[in-house]
C-alpha cells in the first residue's frame, strides 16, 4: 500500500471509526493540493473493505486492498469529470445517484464513490447529489476531495464528516523524497519552494510547467520590489492563456505577498511561498497594508477571469493596480 506521510491525526480518526463500527458515509477530505487528499481518499476506502484489517487498518495485502491500490475494485467507483475544466456534470451525478442503488459486488458489502477535486463542481451537481448524501443507502460511501470545504454549498458540508489534510515538516519531507530516491539536490531546490508538501515537491521535480511558473511567479516577485512595471507586464503577459496556468501563478504570488507581510511583523517567520528571498526583500520595499491591497487586486484578477473577462485584460488590469499600489 502506498505509505501515507505526516496527516496522523487523520489516520487516526478514520482508524478510530473503523474500530467503533461508526464509520461516516459521506466524507470530504480537504486540503491544499499535494498534501495527500487522493491517498488518503484510497486508504479510506481500503479501510471500509479491507477484508482482514490489522490493528483497524488496512492490511494492504488481501485482494481488496490490492484492488483498491490498482484502482481495479468492482465496488470504487471514480465519478468520471467531464468539460476542460474537469468539473462533474449534472448527468454523472445522477448515474451515480442511480449506480447507488444496485447492491455491491463485494463480500464486504459496501460500495464507494469518490469524487476528486471537487474545486470545479458546479452548484447543479451539488444539489443533484445531495438527495442520495441524505439518505444512502446502508452500503454506500461517498468521498471527496478538494482544495477547501467552500468549493461546496453549505447543504452538502453539514452531511458531510470534513477532515483536513495538512502538509508535513520539512525534515519529514526530505526524508520521504530521499526514500523514493530523488537525489539530494532537487530535493533542496523542491523544498525550497513547496516545504512540507510532499505532493507539490515531486510535482516540481516532475514537471517542467510548474518549474517554469515558480520561474515566473519569482520574476514577477522582482518586478514588484524593483518597482518595474515595464517588466512586471512583460512577465504577466508571458503567461499565456491557460486558465490553470494563471491561476498556479496567481496563487504563488499571492502567498509571497501573504509572506512579505508576515516577515514585516517577524523576520524569523516560516514562509508559505516558493520564493524567501523575494518574500524577504518584499518586506522591505513594501508595507503590509500595500501587500494586502496586492492581495486583493490578485483576487479580484482571478474572480474576473473565472466570470470569463479575457486573461490579457484581466492581467494588465492587475499590473496596473500593482504598480499604483506600489508607486
Ligand atoms: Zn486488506
Amino acid at each position: 500500500m502506498k505509505k501515507i506521510h505526516g496527516n496522523e491525526v487523520l489516520i487516526s480518526t478514520l482508524c478510530n471509526m473503523a474500530k467503533s463500527g461508526r464509520t461516516a458515509h459521506t466524507v470530504l477530505f480537504y486540503g491544499e493540493k499535494g498534501t495527500g487528499r487522493k491517498l488518503i481518499a484510497d486508504f479510506y476506502a481500503s479501510l471500509l473493505l479491507c477484508s482482514n484489517p490489522v490493528d483497524n487498518m488496512p492490511c494492504g495485502i488481501c485482494t481488496s486492498c490490492r484492488n483498491v491500490e490498482k484502482k481495479t475494485h468492482p465496488d470504487v467507483i471514480y465519478a468520471e469529470t467531464s468539460g476542460k475544466l474537469g468539473g462533474y456534470s449534472v448527468d454523472t451525478a445522477r448515474k451515480i445517484s442511480a449506480d447507488a442503488f444496485i447492491k455491491p459486488n463485494n463480500n464486504s458489502g459496501r460500495k464507494i464513490y469518490i469524487f476528486r477535486d471537487c474545486h470545479n463542481m458546479d452548484i447543479r451537481t451539488q444539489n443533484t447529489l445531495l438527495k442520495i448524501i441524505e439518505e444512502p443507502p446502508d452500503y454506500a460511501y461517498f468521498i471527496f476531495t478538494a482544495e477547501s470545504k467552500s468549493d461546496f454549498l453549505p447543504t452538502i458540508i453539514s452531511r458531510c464528516v470534513c477532515l483536513a489534510t495538512s502538509p508535513c515538516s520539512q525534515a519529514e519531507t526530505e526524508k520521504a523524497l530521499a526514500e523514493q530516491g530523488y537525489e539530494s539536490n532537487e530535493i533542496k531546490k523542491s523544498v525550497e519552494c513547496f516545504h512540507g508538501n510532499i505532493g507539490m515537491c515531486i510535482e516540481y521535480m516532475k514537471n517542467e510547467n510548474l518549474q517554469k511558473q515558480v520561474d515566473l511567479t519569482k520574476r514577477l516577485a522582482d518586478s514588484i520590489i524593483k518597482k518595474d512595471e515595464y517588466s512586471l507586464d512583460t512577465a504577466l503577459f508571458s503567461l499565456g492563456k491557460e486558465r490553470n496556468d494563471v491561476r498556479n501563478v496567481l496563487s504563488m504570488l499571492d502567498k509571497l505577498m501573504r509572506d512579505a507581510s508576515v516577515l514585516l511583523q517577524n523576520p524569523q517567520a516560516e514562509t508559505i511561498g516558493v520564493f524567501r528571498d523575494g518574500a524577504e526583500k518584499l518586506s522591505r520595499v513594501i508595507t503590509s497594508r500595500m501587500a494586502e491591497k496586492i492581495h486583493i487586486s490578485i483576487e479580484k484578477a482571478w474572480y474576473t477571469i473565472e466570470r470569463n473577462v479575457t486573461i490579457p485584460l484581466a492581467l494588465s488590469a492587475l499590473c496596473a493596480e500593482i504598480a499604483e499600489i506600489t508607486e
